[in-house]
């Protein structure tokens, strides 16, 4: 069957039919007229097909509700009652990719495989279990992926256990994560980029399985789905499964998922401990960060213009900031990278293993070498061998370790949920020529000025190495669940453990 605009199949209407040039392919659209789930298929001679459901999933507080969720719903679902489908799957399926992801504004569930039936098989499992998790009418779920009380070993009161809260405490003992979540939480004051999505290890505890319950029921719904397919697949097939199957029986209920737009703030800072690194002397133990907020998700050539400065200015060796950097010896390595993937991407320049009371002269440095490349220009063939390698990569639709479907789910999901028209995430060339032309003409020195020595928001964060933020972390932790569970009746207790023995 070809399918033409304005076509119903199952349920759908094809809203748009695109060439996909630069994937050699073809770009489908649909809406689920019932529901408005919004589809998109990119079919082309791909063997190696790719289904994700993604739901836009905006934090109000630091609690990793989300996160929570996208573990919980991997739990069992209505069809698919046991108890862990996806270890199930990973054994029996010819899957080539299974897994979720929690991002800070959206929770993405991409799965693949090449053989037909399989796929199919993997499409109800997900679907299955996004919309009918069983965690919604099984509390121990929660217990267990988020976190639970139990008695200390030892007898003497009680911990906190859960998958999600062990691993959050986990990534919270990395300078980086403290460093990047303070740095979002100066440069996004007022939106939901200032939270954890992943959870934060001291809040996650104050989330109840009521409200998991409750933020399922608002966001997991087909009006707040966005579903990509990508390769070579039985396209309706695939629709009837999801109309029939699954979307027939929702209705359309829209759910507020707009972000704002932070506005101009006053430039922020802080400083954070972290747990030191051993062996580390005083004037090398801290960690610094200036970020700048580089533009909106639908501004390509100039977040690529980012991600692009980035490189040329601390890649290697010779790379001039890395160079003025460490040639004072003011830190032990310089990175800069585009913070990528929200709706406000931010430029991050990290000083590693640094002196806290140099922070002026690592400034002026900065400041001073991107003072000087927009005097005297930019170096014109170290930003075209930059611009070379990141077309190339882009061309190469290189990413890393996931299949291309996935890479290419992964990449446009964000921008398609903020309005972006997802062919934009397809075409990369005509950026690159863009770029291209514009090394000479005095746009990348126009970025530095406006992105960085102007920027209208930025943020300094440091970190000073402290030998018991661990111990004190646990201390406040142990006093706060002594004060939680002393005055427990003996019902109350009763109740904890039968929780406990279902939990086994
Ligand atoms: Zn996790």
């Amino acid at each position: 069957m070809i399918l033409h605009c304005n076509d119903r199949v199952y349920g759908f209407s094809v809203n748009d039919i695109r060439p996909a040039v630069e994937q050699d392919g073809v770009l489908y659209e649909f809406t689920h007229d019932r529901t408005g789930v919004k589809l998109a298929w990119l079919s082309r001679k791909e063997e190696n097909k790719t289904f994700c459901i993604g739901f836009a999933t905006i934090p109000d507080n630091d609690c990793g509700m989300f996160h929570i969720l996208e573990h919980a719903v991997l739990n069992g679902s209505k069809r698919y009652p046991v108890k862990e489908p996806f270890v199930e799957l990973m054994k029996s399926s010819m899957q080539t990719f299974l897994n979720a992801m929690t991002f800070p504004d959206r929770t993405l569930y991409p799965v693949s495989s090449r053989n037909e039936k399989d796929f199919e098989n993997l499409v109800r499992v997900y679907m299955d279990a996004v919309l009918h998790p069983l965690v919604v009418e099984n509390p121990e779920i929660f217990y267990q992926e988020g976190w639970h009380y139990e008695p200390e070993p030892s007898g003497n009161g009680y911990i906190r256990n859960g998958v999600v809260l062990n691993e959050m405490k986990g990534a919270y003992s990395s300078g980086d994560a403290i460093l990047q979540r303070e740095m979002k939480r100066l440069l996004y004051p007022d939106t939901c980029y200032r939270y954890e999505a992943g959870g934060f290890p001291e809040d996650i505890s104050r989330l109840s399985y009521e409200q998991l319950v409750e933020y399922h029921r608002k966001y997991y719904r087909p009006s707040n789905a966005y579903i990509f397919l990508d390769g070579e697949l039985p396209v309706e097939r695939i629709l009837s499964i999801l109309d029939m199957e699954y979307l027939k029986q929702y209705k359309r209920e829209p759910v507020e998922t707009e972000i704002s737009i932070q506005k101009k703030t006053a430039p922020a800072e802080a400083v954070v401990p972290y747990p030191s690194i051993p062996g580390l002397p005083e004037e090398k133990a801290a960690q610094m960060g200036f970020g700048y907020v580089a533009g909106t998700f639908d501004e390509k050539e100039k977040l690529c213009a980012a991600a692009m400065l980035a490189e040329y200015l601390a890649g290697d060796q010779d790379a001039p900031l890395k160079k003025a950097i460490l040639e004072q010896e003011l830190a032990q390595d310089v990175e800069v990278f585009l913070y990528d993937g929200i709706k406000q991407p931010f430029l991050l320049f990290l000083m590693r293993n640094t002196d806290k009371n140099r922070r002026d002269e690592i400034s002026k440095v900065l400041r001073e070498t991107l003072q000087g490349i927009v005097r005297c220009r930019i170096d014109k063939d170290r930003m075209k061998a930059v611009l070379n390698r990141m077309e190339f990569q882009a061309r190469e639709q290189e990413f890393g370790w996931v299949p291309e479907g996935v890479g290419l789910a992964l990449k446009l999901m964000g921008d398609w949920m903020y309005g972006l028209d997802i062919m934009e995430d397809l075409k990369s060339e005509s950026v690159f020529t863009f770029l291209r032309g514009s090394l000479e003409n005095g746009y990348f020195e126009n970025i530095i000025e406006e992105m960085i020595l102007s920027s209208e928001n930025q943020a300094f964060v440091c970190l000073t190495p402290s030998e018991d933020i661990m111990g004190e972390r646990l201390l406040r932790e142990k006093k706060e669940i002594n004060g939680m569970t002393k005055g427990w009746s003996e019902q109350e207790k009763g109740e904890e453990a039968h929780k406990l023995r279902k939990l086994k």
